[in-house]
């Protein structure tokens, strides 16, 4: 196991977009493991490699009792919307909050053995993939909410005990019960 702290909300490097994985090699598959060991011991649905403080188009998901990861994500989405759902992030401890999202989405990529994969993901798989590939753009969730909802979400986390702890810290407890983190 290697569980990496997770970067809160204030780090600059959620707000930096990630490079493309070039090299398919040994560091690749060790973040993967890393990135995997380290959602699962949050617990989450999905985390990005930004939120572990690296700089690379690498993601991991946890979702309907399905675990994997893609590397350099490009995503076709349906263009029904859901409007309502819940949705969390692991780099917001604690908070959930309504999160426009495309209902379903197509995720492009590879594995982390170079080879082309395709995924298709509905409901919170969809809003899974959406979420992981803004992390990888520097996009976090509070910027895809309407602006009266962001106003709610961004005094709730000026509200939180995270909140200005902007260097790596341990994970935050106690586990988030609303929505799922991601
Ligand atoms: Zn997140």
């Amino acid at each position: 196991m290697a569980i990496q702290s997770i970067r809160l909300f204030g780090d600059p490097v959620l707000r930096t977009p990630a490079a493309p994985v070039v090299d398919f090699d040994k560091e690749l598959r060790k973040l993967v493991k890393d990135l995997t060991d380290t959602m699962m011991d949050a617990p989450g649905a999905g985390l990005a490699a930004p939120q572990i403080g690296v700089g690379l188009r690498v993601f991991t998901y946890y979702v309907d009792d399905q675990l994997g990861h893609l590397i350099n994500p490009d995503l076709d989405l349906s263009p029904e919307i859901d409007e309502e759902g819940e949705e969390g992030c692991l780099s917001f401890p604690g908070l959930s909050f309504p999160t426009p999202r495309a209902v379903r989405a197509v995720a492009k990529g590879f594995t982390m053995h170079g080879e082309p994969v395709v995924l298709e993901g509905t409901d919170l798989m969809a809003r899974c993939f959406q979420h992981e590939t803004d992390h990888l753009d520097g996009i976090l969730f509070i910027d895809r909410m309407d602006p009266k909802q962001r106003k709610l979400a961004m005094k709730a986390v000026r509200e939180a005990e995270w909140s200005g702890l902007s260097a790596p810290v341990i994970k935050a407890s106690p586990h988030p019960t609303g929505g799922k983190a991601l």
